[in-house]
């Protein structure tokens, strides 16, 4: 396969890249204190379309291509230091993905244009209190009665969930079906009776995020708020969790990048013992195995984009790209903050946030021992 980008896709990463450093440049320490979702950043990033651009252009959207999408996400993990913002857009991306590909007619109409436009915010909620890596073992239920699913349980951690305006829900409808069929997928708005939102989780990353629970008490949803097919929630899951898979990759490779970036600068600038640190080949070793995940990363990142931008299954290689540039991410952002000495472990030099922030990643998305899982079924273990 040959990954040489095209002029389309260096124009959206050049783009992304000069609007980051202008618009998104804010004092993301101010923001975390505050506790307030950056608002302003979102809108922007909306006028900029970068929540449209994989969805067809009669529901909004700009009609580019998943890789360039990919690409562009690459682009804005690099150039903004608001791995919350950016979750928060991946997010939404993700969501519209769902309905793109499994909502019919009506649903897409109601919600591509303004979850293009970033006017409504969407979210995705599978994980419960006591269901996570575990995912389809949920105890939501929705219950038909006539042309209704009657909606009760709860959902926790969700991203978006706490300012939503749509939730993409899953829920058991056939309990003795189990994950073969019993398992739905549902769209909850705002507003709905028997829905409600918990207030933002407290988080030692990712703090301009919002994640939260979400409450269904007796919410009646009417039957076409489907997703696909009644039953068919499992293989929505799985869909896109592949989605996902390069979605949020894409962004951790981009602050990779970045990080190398800070990292080869501080070790030419620090000197000690006589020389500059990067010298040391204890260092150049961290700096270079940075460079070496990123190129590999790089591989299957653009290998998983490309099946999913042509509609391919990839659930192995989209849990390898998920596996190994988060855990590259955490990885890189240890070994950028030891390379900073005393001032990495400062709140100034904001190599400590992206560490915080690159915990998560390991964690959301199917943690990297489910992962491990997957790839381990794959061999026929
Ligand atoms: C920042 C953030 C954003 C999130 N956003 C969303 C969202 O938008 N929507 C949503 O639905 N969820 C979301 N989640 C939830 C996330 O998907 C879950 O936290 C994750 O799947 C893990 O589930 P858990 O927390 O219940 O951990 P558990 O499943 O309880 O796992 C605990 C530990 O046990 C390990 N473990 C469990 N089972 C196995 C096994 N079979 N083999 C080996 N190890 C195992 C896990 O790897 C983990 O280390 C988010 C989480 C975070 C942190």
């Amino acid at each position: 396969m040959d990954f040489e980008l095209t002029d389309e896709q260096k124009v959206w990463k050049e783009t992304i890249i000069k609007f980051s450093r202008q618009e998104l440049a804010y004092d993301i320490a101010a923001v975390e204190k505050s506790g307030e979702f950056p608002w302003d950043a979102w809108r922007k990033c909306a006028e900029m379309q970068i929540l449209a651009m994989p969805f067809a252009e009669e529901y909004g959207g700009c009609g580019v291509d998943f890789l360039t999408t990919v690409h562009s996400l690459n682009s804005l993990g690099y150039a903004c230091k608001d791995a919350g913002l950016v979750h928060a857009l991946t997010t939404q991306i993700l969501c519209g993905l769902q309905i793109a590909l499994f909502g019919n007619e009506a649903l897409k109409l109601r919600y591509l244009p303004s979850l293009c436009r970033g006017e409504k915010v969407f979210a995705q909620a599978i994980t419960e209190p006591g269901s996570g890596s575990d995912a389809l073992s949920m105890r939501t239920k929705a219950e038909k009665q006539g042309e209704a699913f009657i909606l009760n349980g709860s959902k926790t951690f969700i991203t978006n969930g706490p300012m939503a305006d749509v939730v993409i829900v899953f829920a058991v409808t056939a309990p003795e079906k189990k994950t073969l069929g019993g398992i739905s997928c549902l769209v909850v708005e705002d507003g709905m009776e028997g829905f409600s939102k918990g207030k933002p989780l407290e988080k030692m990353g990712l703090t301009t995020l919002q994640n939260g629970e979400l409450f269904f008490d007796n919410c009646e949803v009417s039957c076409d708020r489907l997703l696909g097919k009644e039953g068919q929630g499992a293989i929505i899951f799985n869909e896109s969790m592949e989605w996902e898979r390069s979605l949020l990759p894409a962004v951790h490779l981009g602050t990779m990048e970045r990080i190398l970036e800070i990292s080869v600068k501080y070790a030419k600038e620090r000197s000690a013992f006589g020389k500059a640190i990067g010298n040391y080949q204890a260092v150049a070793n961290k700096i270079s195995r940075m460079k070496m995940n990123i190129e590999l990363g790089k591989g299957i990142l653009y290998r998983c984009a490309s099946l999913k931008g042509r509609n391919k299954r990839a659930p192995l290689d989209a849990s390898i790209c998920k596996l190994f540039i988060s855990e590259s991410l955490k990885q890189a952002c240890l070994d950028a903050v030891q390379i900073h000495g005393g001032y990495g472990f400062m709140c100034e030099y904001e190599i400590e946030r992206d560490l915080r922030d690159s915990i998560a990643s390991t964690i959301y998305s199917g943690t990297s021992e489910l992962q491990h899982n997957i790839i381990a079924r794959f061999m026929g273990l």
